[in-house]
C-alpha cells in the first residue's frame, strides 16, 4: 500500500527539540517559563498592531475565555457563522447561551454581512440583543472585515475571530485576529503550524491579558491560601509545547509559501478540468495563508460524478481528503438553534471538497495526486 496522503500534517522544523530541551535543563516543565513568555512575544510581534496575546491549550479555550470575557452568560444569544468547525460554536453552550446561526456568502464562505444585520434585527425584535459575534476566517479566507464590521459596531456588538485557521492571513495588510474585541487562533496538529495542541487569545489590552490568564489559571483570587469568588479555568499552554510553538514560528512564513504552490498546483491541474472550480479569494485586500486548498464539484458538468464519488476514489488510493464543514445548523446537536440565512452554506457542504494541502507534501506525492485526479476525472 502507498503511504497515506494527509490533508494536513505536522511539520516540524528541527529547532522545537532545542526549546523543548532547554524547557527540561531548567525544569520548566510546567506551565509557565521562558517558552511561553517568548512564544507569545513572538506571536505579538508577528500580528503586528497592539495587541497582546495568551498561549492556552486549545483554541477552543480561547473562545471560550472570550465569550466569558465578553460577558457572556445563561441564556444570552451569541451569533455564530454556521459554515465552520463545531469548536466554534460548542463554547456558546458552555456558558448556558443560545447560538443563532448565519449563512455564509458566496465569495469568501464566511458570514454573510446580509444575513447577520438580518439576524441582529430579528433578535432584537424579539426582545433579546445578541451579546456577541462570531466570525470565522475559514480554511484560512478572511471574511469580509469591513462590512461585518460596520454591521457589529452600528449595533455595539463585540466581535469575536475565530482565527483558528488564519495565522499570516491578513485583509488590507492587517493581520487576522487582529480586529475584533479578541482573536483565537489555533496550534492544533493540523493547523498551519502547531504546538502538537493548542490556541491562543488575542487580547486588545493588558488588562484582558491578565483577566484571560486569572481565568485560564483556576480563578484564584489575591490571598496566601486558595480563594475563590470566579469560577475558573485549567486552560494555559505547557512550557513545552509552547517550546514546539518557538520552532514552528521560525518556519511560519515558509509554511505559507509551501501551501500557496499546493494552490497553485490545484489551480494549474484543475484549470483543465470542466465543472470543477478551486477556491480563490476575491481580490488583493483579501490575503490568505492557503491553509487548505478546497474545491466545489459540480456534477452536472461532470457525468453526475460528485464530490462523495471523488473523495471514496481518492480513499482507494490512500489520499485522505474531507467534505467542507456540514453547517452547524444542520447538526444535530444544533439543529433547533435558530438560523439566519438561505442554502450558501450547505450547498458548498455538498458539493466542496478540503484536498491535501500540507506543507510538507513531497514530489512523489504531489504526482500521485496529479495521476489520480486525471484518472477519476
Ligand atoms: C481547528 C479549529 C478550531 C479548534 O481549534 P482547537 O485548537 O483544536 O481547539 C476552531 N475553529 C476552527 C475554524 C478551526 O479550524
Amino acid at each position: 500500500m502507498n503511504k497515506k496522503i494527509w490533508i494536513s500534517s505536522p511539520h516540524l522544523s528541527g529547532n522545537e527539540i532545542k526549546y523543548i530541551q532547554d524547557a527540561f535543563n531548567e525544569n520548566w516543565v510546567t506551565n509557565i517559563g521562558e517558552n511561553i513568555d517568548c512564544f507569545e512575544l513572538d506571536l505579538k510581534s508577528y500580528l503586528g498592531t497592539a495587541q497582546e496575546v495568551v498561549a492556552l491549550n486549545s483554541c477552543t479555550s480561547a473562545l471560550h475565555l472570550a465569550l466569558v470575557q465578553c460577558g457572556v452568560g445563561y441564556g444570552d444569544e451569541v451569533i455564530c457563522q454556521s459554515l465552520t468547525f463545531s469548536a466554534s460554536a460548542n463554547p456558546i453552550l458552555y456558558q448556558g447561551a443560545i447560538p443563532v446561526f448565519v449563512d455564509s456568502e458566496v465569495d469568501t464562505w464566511n458570514i454573510c454581512p446580509k444575513f447577520l444585520e438580518e439576524a441582529i434585527k430579528d433578535r432584537i425584535r424579539n426582545g433579546k440583543k445578541p451579546k456577541a459575534i462570531i466570525a470565522v476566517h475559514l480554511y484560512g479566507t478572511p471574511f469580509k472585515v469591513d462590512e461585518v464590521l460596520e454591521v457589529a459596531n452600528r449595533y455595539g456588538i463585540p466581535i469575536i475571530e475565530d482565527a483558528a485557521a488564519a495565522l499570516g492571513s491578513s485583509f488590507k495588510g492587517q493581520k487576522c485576529g487582529t480586529f475584533g474585541r479578541f482573536g483565537t487562533l489555533s496550534f492544533n496538529g493540523n493547523k498551519i503550524i502547531t504546538t502538537s495542541g493548542g490556541g491562543a487569545l488575542i487580547c486588545r489590552s493588558e488588562e484582558d491579558k491578565k483577566k484571560a490568564i486569572f481565568l485560564a489559571t483556576q480563578a484564584r483570587d489575591d490571598a496566601p491560601h486558595y480563594q475563590h469568588s470566579e469560577i475558573g479555568y485549567n486552560y494555559k499552554m505547557s512550557n513545552i509545547s509552547a517550546g514546539i510553538g518557538r520552532g514552528q514560528m521560525e518556519v511560519l512564513a515558509k509554511h505559507i509559501s509551501l501551501r500557496k504552490n499546493m494552490n497553485a498546483f490545484y489551480c494549474d491541474i484543475f484549470s483543465k478540468v470542466d465543472g470543477v472550480t478551486v477556491f480563490k479569494i476575491l481580490d488583493e485586500n483579501y490575503y490568505s495563508n492557503s491553509w487548505l486548498s478546497t474545491i466545489l464539484i459540480d456534477p452536472s458538468r461532470n457525468k453526475g460524478k460528485t464530490r462523495e464519488d471523488f473523495r471514496l476514489f481518492l480513499v482507494a488510493q490512500n489520499i485522505e481528503s474531507r467534505p467542507l464543514f456540514k453547517p452547524m445548523h444542520l447538526q444535530p446537536i444544533f439543529e433547533r438553534y435558530p438560523y439566519y440565512g438561505g442554502d450558501v452554506a450547505a450547498t458548498l457542504f455538498e458539493k466542496g471538497l478540503c484536498l491535501p494541502s500540507g506543507s510538507n507534501l513531497t514530489d512523489e506525492d504531489r504526482d500521485r495526486l496529479k495521476s489520480a485526479i486525471h484518472k477519476f476525472f
